[in-house]
C-alpha cells in the first residue's frame, strides 16, 4: 500500500507547492475512519480510496481532488458524517464527498426512466463541479481494475455500466486514456471470448510486423532530421475494443497494418505540425479522403490534431497523427487537463473547478442542462442527452418502452436480435413509428420499432450482410445452419422413404437405430442429413437395414429407355447426335406458374429457375425480378454477386417436394471429354442409364485431344446429379465432369 510521504511526493512532482497538511490530514483520517475493513479481494479497505487517489496523481490533479478522492467512500461506508467533514475539511470538500456519495447509489443500468433521472443527476453533479466527475471516473477505473473479486453476477452489471454510461462520459470529456482502460476492461468482461479471439490477432500481427514498425519509426524520424524538425515519433497499437467495434460495425476483418497501428508524431508549436505535415506529404503519397485537420476544426470534445494516412516506406499504409504536446495533453486527459489547479493558483478551498468555460466539453455540457431546464419529462432528457452521449449509437424504443441501444446503422433485424433471440429469428417484418417499413431501414434515434413475428418463418441468410450487430449476425448464421440441416434431414427421410417402399417397406426412423453403428453415424437425423446432402446413398443405409437387400438402381437402365425415342441434338461443330431421352421441354424458359415445388414464394409471382439451374438439394434463394418475377439459384451460384448491393430483392425460399413429386429439375454440368469417336455417345449413354434426361447440349471449346461441352441436364434431385457426375467422371472417354454454379 502506498505510504503518506509517496503520495505527498507524486504530486510534489508537477505541484512543488503541494498543501502537505491537507493530503496528510485527508490520508490519516480515510485511514482511521475505514479501519479494518476489507474489500472482497481481502485487501484492507483504505488501499481503493488510496488507488483513486493514485490515478489522479497520474492526471496531475491538485491537492484538493486528490484528498477528496481519499475521503469519497468514508460517508457511505464508514461512521463520517458530512457535517465533521465540513469541520475538518471546509464545507467545499463536504459538498464534494457528499455529491460522489450520492453519485454511488445512482443505478445507470436500471429502468428508462430511472435511468434518465439518474444520468440527468450526474450530469448536474458534474456541471457544478467537473471534480465530481474526475473522482467518480477514478473510482470506476479502479473498481474495473479489480473487477475479478466481485461475484460474477455483479461484473457483468458493472462492466456493462461502464461500457454505456462511464467509458462514454469520459470520452465526451476528452479524457481518451481513461475512455479506452475502461473500454478495454468492460469488454473483457462483456465479451471474454472476441476479447481474447481479437487480443491473441493483434498480437500475432504485432509479432509479423515488428521490423515494418521500426523501419517506418526511423523513416519518419530521419525525415524530420533532415527538416529540423524537433519530433517525437511514437507507434501505438489500437486496442481490442476500438478494433472490434469497427469490425462489427463494417463487417471487416483488420488486415491491413493501418487498421492496426498508427503512428503518432508530437512536436513543439502548431507551426512545427503544418512543417512536419509537408515533409511527409513531399516524401510519401497520401491515401485520398483520409486527411482530416482538426487543429483548425476541433473535436466537439477538444481535441486537436492532424489526421493523415500515406503509403509508407514498406509500400504499407501508415496513419499519421500530428499534434503538439499541449494537444496530447488534452487529447489524453480532457478535462482534466484543463481543470489543473488553473483557477485556485494553488489555493486549495478556492473556488470551485468548473469546467474551463473556454472549452467544447462545457458548451456541451451547458447545452445539456439547458435542454434540462426546459423539459421536466426525464425520458425526453435522455432521448436528448443520452443520445448525444452516444454518438456512434441509436437509441430505440420497443412499444413498451424498453430502451433497446444500436451502433449506427442498425436495423429493425438487429432490433429484433437484441430484444431477444427467439424476436430475431421469428421476425418478418417491422413497424417503425406505426407504419410498415422494409427490414433494410436504418434505425434512426427515437424510433419506436414493433416487430412483427411468424412462427413459420426462418432468417434468410442473405441477412446475414444486412445487419450490423454482432448479435444478429451470429444468430443468424445459427439459425441458417440448422435450417439447412432441418431442410436435409427431411430430404433424407423423403429419400429414404421412397427407397423403402421401391423394396416394398415401411420406412420408419427407429429402423435407423439399430444400424447407426454400422453407418457410422451419432443419430437418426445425422443419417437423414447425410443422405439428404448425398454423403450416404440410400443404397448404402437398405443395406444395413436389410443385410440381403439388392440394389437395382445402379443397374443400367431398362431397355423401356430407348424405346421413348431419341432426341436430335446438333453440336457446335454441326455434327448431328442422337440423345436419348424425352424430348425438350417447349416450356423450359417460360416462367411455371405455380408449378415449381418452392416455398416462400408468393402464390401469384412467376417462378423461373437460373439458366444454370437449381435442383432439390442445393440451398437456394429467389431473386425478385422486378416486373417478371422471381429466378431461383442455388445459394452458391456466382450470379448473385451481381444482386449483392440490392438485399431487398432476395427472397428467402425453400423446396417443397413430397414423394409423389415426379418433378426433373434442371442442372447445368461442364464435360471435358476426349476427342474420339464414341465419346458423346459414351456421355449419352451415362446419362440414359442413370435416368436423366438431356434437355440441351453445346460445345463450349475444342482442343485437339479434347473437346468442352455444356449439358443441361434435368435431374430428380442434387444426389442423382452428384451420382450422375461421379459415373461420367469414372468414363473412360471423359476427363472431366463438374456442375456449373455448382
Ligand atoms: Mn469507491
Amino acid at each position: 500500500m502506498m505510504r503518506q510521504y509517496e503520495l505527498v511526493e507524486r504530486v510534489q512532482r508537477y505541484k512543488p507547492d503541494v498543501n502537505e497538511a491537507l493530503l496528510n490530514k485527508a490520508y490519516v483520517y480515510a485511514m482511521q475512519k475505514h479501519g479494518h475493513q476489507k474489500r472482497a479481494s481481502g485487501d484492507p479497505y483504505f488501499s481503493h480510496p488510496l488507488e483513486v487517489a493514485a490515478i489522479l496523481t497520474e492526471m496531475h490533479m491538485d491537492e484538493a481532488t486528490i484528498a477528496v478522492a481519499l475521503l469519497h467512500d468514508t460517508i457511505e461506508d464508514t461512521t463520517a458524517t458530512r457535517a465533521e467533514i465540513d469541520d475538518l475539511f471546509g464545507p467545499e470538500m463536504g459538498k464534494l464527498v457528499e455529491g460522489l456519495t450520492k453519485l454511488k447509489k445512482l443505478d445507470l443500468v436500471s429502468k428508462k426512466a430511472e435511468q434518465a433521472e439518474n444520468l440527468r443527476k450526474l450530469l448536474l453533479a458534474i456541471s457544478e463541479d467537473v471534480r465530481v466527475l474526475l473522482v467518480k471516473l477514478a473510482d470506476r477505473l479502479h473498481n474495473m481494475r479489480t473487477l475479478d473479486h466481485m461475484p460474477e453476477a455483479k461484473r457483468l452489471r458493472i462492466a456493462e455500466e461502464t461500457m454505456d454510461i462511464y467509458a462514454p462520459l469520459a470520452g465526451r470529456m476528452g479524457m481518451q486514456g481513461m475512455r479506452e482502460e475502461l473500454e478495454e476492461i468492460a469488454f473483457r468482461y462483456i465479451n471474454p471470448e472476441a476479447y481474447r479471439a481479437v487480443t491473441a490477432r493483434l498480437a500475432e500481427i504485432f509479432e509479423r510486423n515488428k521490423g515494418v514498425l521500426t523501419d517506418i519509426e526511423k523513416a519518419l524520424s530521419a525525415l524530420f532530421e533532415k527538416h529540423a524538425i524537433n519530433a517525437g515519433v511514437k507507434s501505438r497499437q489500437k486496442k481490442p475494443w476500438s478494433v472490434f467495434r469497427k469490425m462489427e460495425a463494417k463487417a471487416l476483418s483488420f488486415e491491413q497494418l493501418s487498421d492496426i497501428f498508427g503512428f503518432r508524431v508530437v512536436v513543439d508549436t502548431v507551426e512545427d505540425c503544418y512543417r512536419a505535415l509537408g515533409a511527409i506529404h513531399t516524401t510519401w503519397s497520401m491515401v485520398p479522403g483520409r486527411f482530416k485537420d482538426y487543429i483548425s476544426t476541433p473535436k466537439q470534445n477538444d481535441y486537436r490534431s492532424i489526421h493523415t494516412t500515406i503509403v509508407g516506406p514498406s509500400r504499407q499504409r501508415v496513419e499519421l497523427q500530428i499534434r503538439t504536446r499541449e494537444m496530447n495533453k488534452i487529447a489524453e486527459y480532457g478535462v482534466a487537463a484543463h481543470s489543473i489547479y488553473k483557477d485556485t493558483g494553488g489555493k486549495t478551498n478556492g473556488a470551485g473547478h468548473a469546467i474551463s468555460k473556454e472549452t467544447n466539453a462545457y458548451a456541451w455540457l451547458r447545452r445539456t442542462i439547458e435542454q434540462l431546464a426546459e423539459g421536466d419529462n426525464p425520458e425526453d432528457f435522455l432521448e436528448n442527452t443520452k443520445l448525444e452521449l452516444f454518438q456512434d449509437q441509436v437509441f430505440c424504443f420497443t412499444p413498451k418502452g424498453m430502451l433497446i441501444a444500436l451502433p449506427r446503422g442498425a436495423t429493425p433485424i438487429d432490433f429484433a436480435y437484441a430484444v431477444h433471440t427467439d424476436v430475431g429469428d421469428t421476425c418478418v417484418g417491422a413497424k417503425v413509428n406505426g407504419r410498415i417499413m422494409p427490414l433494410m431501414t436504418e434505425l434512426k434515434n427515437g424510433d419506436e420499432v414493433e416487430i412483427i413475428r411468424s412462427k413459420a418463418q426462418v432468417p434468410p441468410a442473405a441477412w446475414e450482410s444486412v445487419v450490423v450487430t454482432g448479435k444478429a449476425r451470429a444468430a443468424i448464421r445459427r439459425a441458417t445452419k440448422n435450417a439447412i440441416r432441418k431442410q436435409y434431414s427431411g430430404l433424407g427421410a423423403r429419400i429414404l422413404e421412397r427407397a423403402f417402399e421401391r423394396a416394398g417397406k415401411t420406412f420408419t426412423k427407429e429402423s435407423l437405430k439399430p444400424v447407426l453403428h454400422r453407418l457410422a453415424r451419432k443419430d437418426i437425423e445425422d443419417v437423414l442429413a447425410s443422405v439428404g446432402r448425398g454423403e450416404l446413398a440410400s443404397t448404402d443405409v437398405m443395406k444395413a437395414v436389410f443385410p440381403d437387400y439388392k440394389d437395382e438402381r445402379v443397374t443400367p437402365a431398362a431397355p423401356k429407355q430407348r424405346e421413348e425415342g431419341w432426341s436430335k441434338i446438333r453440336n457446335a461443330a454441326g455434327m448431328l447426335f442422337q440423345i436419348p431421352g424425352r424430348a425438350a421441354r417447349k416450356d423450359k424458359d417460360q416462367p411455371r406458374d405455380g408449378a415449381v415445388p418452392i416455398r416462400g414464394v408468393r402464390g401469384d409471382l412467376p417462378v423461373r429457375f437460373a439458366p444454370e439451374g437449381a435442383v432439390p438439394g442445393d440451398r437456394i434463394v429467389g431473386i425478385v425480378q422486378p416486373g417478371t418475377g422471381i429466378t431461383i439459384y442455388p445459394i452458391q451460384s456466382p450470379a448473385l454477386q451481381a444482386f449483392d448491393d440490392q438485399p431487398e430483392r432476395w427472397i428467402d425460399v425453400r423446396w417443397d417436394i413430397d414423394e409423389r413429386t415426379k418433378e426433373r429439375f434442371p442442372a447445368r454440368v461442364s464435360v471435358t471429354a476426349i476427342n474420339a469417336p464414341g465419346s458423346l455417345a459414351d456421355i449419352a449413354q451415362v446419362v440414359a442409364s442413370n435416368d436423366a434426361n438431356i434437355h440441351t447440349l453445346s460445345m463450349v471449346r475444342t482442343a485437339p485431344d479434347f473437346t468442352e461441352m455444356l449439358i443441361d441436364l434435368e435431374v430428380w434431385d442434387l444426389k442423382h446429379l452428384n451420382r450422375l457426375l461421379s459415373q461420367l467422371k469414372d468414363n473412360s472417354s471423359v476427363s472431366d465432369a463438374r456442375r456449373v454454379n455448382g
